[in-house]
């Protein structure tokens, strides 16, 4: 199977395009965005990493490129040593260098039956399975900004699924990539270094954030109503 057909791709806004690995198990089935900046484009999340991502983006040699990790798991940063400049939360930052299983939870994955429908590749093996290390060049924290020239965007702490998970909201144009913080499905709060009363406060908290679309780690955007009706029913459904 030839690499490019290994990504889905399709255009979510104006200037955003939502990637993603179909033949990927769909619990690890996550999402890669692409935004497009006047002088920097956003990477955010990348993947398994089992077919190198970049040269499926159509990158402008001339123009910097920033890749943000949500959060350290599997299947958000498996390609993120294919970029130079790597950006990720204070909480999780020790654990990029050396993507260890017990951070990234690739024995998961490993472990999962299934794991890909399709190999990669006559070569692929899933027991052979590893992250390459990605140490960050750019630590984060809340209230930071990553900036694209065109779009300044906020990071948002949302610790709970993971202990450095991040969201990153343009106030200006109603765009929120929340990574594994929300999204349409069952939300994970049981994986080590998840915590539940953690994740309850980040649900309170998205409650009052004003966006028009937000960009999830897996599965397609939602909007604000599906958004806080999600985290109304987690909050509901957990103590
Ligand atoms: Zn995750
Ligand atoms: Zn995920």
């Amino acid at each position: 199977m030839p690499a490019t057909d290994w990504f889905s791709r399709e255009r979510v806004g104006r200037d955003i395009t939502r990637i993603w690995e179909p033949h990927v198990h769909a619990y690890f089935r996550s999402n890669i965005f692409h935004v497009r900046g006047r002088d920097v484009d956003l990477i955010i999340d990348a993947g398994m990493g089992m077919v190198p991502l970049r040269p499926q983006l159509r990158l402008q040699d001339t123009k910097p490129v920033v890749a943000v990790a949500t959060h350290v798991h599997v299947d958000h940063v498996g390609g993120l040593n294919e970029f130079e400049t790597r950006a990720g939360h204070r909480e999780e930052a020790a654990f990029f260098a050396d993507m260890a299983d017990e951070h990234t939870l690739a024995h998961l994955f490993r472990a999962q039956p299934d794991a890909v429908g399709r190999s990669p590749n006559a070569a692929w093996s899933p027991r052979a399975f590893q992250i390459k290390p990605a140490a960050l060049t750019r630590i984060v924290a809340e209230g930071d900004r990553i900036e694209t020239g065109d779009r300044s965007l906020r990071v948002l702490h949302l610790p709970g699924h993971s202990p450095g998970s991040i969201g990153l909201l343009d106030e200006k144009n109603g765009d929120f990539f929340a990574g594994d913080a929300i999204y349409r499905g069952r939300l994970i709060d049981d994986l080590p270094g998840s915590d539940v009363q953690s994740y309850r406060k980040t649900m309170r908290r998205l409650l009052h954030i004003e966006f028009s679309r937000a960009y999830c780690g897996h599965g397609e955007p939602i909007d604000q109503n599906e958004l806080r009706s999600i985290a109304s029913a987690y909050l509901e459904g957990t103590n």
